[in-house]
């Protein structure tokens, strides 16, 4: 059994707690216009070209089979570019390779009540890949968190929840057409996920990301506030500043790049204190 995976990435602090690898799978079913991980949305692998990098030396040209016309992700442009301007995005990996490349950190996991968190793009679109390499991690004793934007069946969320420690469960609008205007599809099979998954007592971290001119409003983290109010409650919530990182990604992947203001500290810590 093979997963397209497009990075994996040791000694993270962000993706739940202590010393963390996070493990991205490419695929996703949302196209959040404001994604810092674009490369992460098509589930096929795909070549990146960073413009800025190129000098126009021509050897990836010589080396191309295909003369750079079409590109059947060889790999040959990528070993001969000088200036790593090109580079090939995700790799099927076994459930053996990924185990290994996990267990390399074991000690700082276990020295800072890390673990393991399975993210994306949405790692759940490759669910029966995900429920072998969780279970791997078990019976290594490693801490697992699954990170999701919760637009699967609720079945994947059961297939799972045995193995899963911890899962980080991203809430992006609480208006459903807004949702579908900023992320392609409306929430309510999200929302009515997460009340499931909440009713579970499994850790629930809600993470929600803040996004100038769409969701970062008193009105609109209110709302959300409620919502979770009237469900179990989560473990914690968590409201993520938007960031423009992935900026140069886009142009990588041949994307046209919607840009938003960064969030001042001032608004975060305002729009914080309604979760306090
Ligand atoms: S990966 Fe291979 S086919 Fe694709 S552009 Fe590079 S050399 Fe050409
Ligand atoms: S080999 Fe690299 S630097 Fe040279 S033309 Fe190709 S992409 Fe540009």
């Amino acid at each position: 059994m093979k997963a397209t995976i497009f990075d994996i990435e040791r000694n993270s602090y962000v993706d739940g707690p202590g010393i963390r690898t996070t493990v991205f799978f490419k695929g996703c079913n949302l196209r959040c216009v404001w994604c810092h991980n674009p490369e992460s949305q098509s589930p096929k692998p795909q070549m990146m070209f960073y413009k800025n990098k190129c000098t126009g030396c021509g050897k990836c040209k010589e080396r191309c089979p295909n003369n750079l016309e079409k590109c059947g992700l060889c790999g040959k442009c990528t070993l001969y570019c000088p200036h790593d301007a090109r580079e090939i995005c995700g790799k099927e990996y076994t459930v053996d390779e990924v185990i290994r490349e996990i267990l390399k950190d074991k000690a700082f996991y276990d020295n800072s009540d890390g673990g393991v968190t399975f993210s994306g793009g949405e790692c759940m679109l490759q669910i029966d890949f995900l429920e072998e390499i969780l279970k791997e991690c078990k019976k290594n004793g490693i801490h697992t968190a699954v990170d999701t934007a919760g637009y699967v069946q609720f079945e994947y969320f059961e297939r799972i929840l045995r193995f899963t420690d911890l899962f980080l469960y991203d809430i992006k609008c609480f208006d459903s057409e807004k949702h579908k205007q900023y992320t392609g599809v409306g929430n309510e099979s999200i929302l009515e996920n997460l009340k499931r998954l909440l009713t579970t007592k499994k850790s629930v971290w809600i993470r929600i990301p803040i996004i100038p001119m769409v969701n970062d409003t008193e009105e609109e983290l209110q709302k959300i506030k409620s919502f979770l109010e009237a469900c179990q409650s989560p473990k914690k919530i968590e409201l993520l500043p938007y960031h423009a990182m992935g900026e140069h990604k886009y142009e990588a992947i041949g994307k046209e790049v919607q840009m938003f203001a960064v969030p001042s500290e001032e608004k975060m810590m305002r729009l914080k204190k309604i979760f306090s």
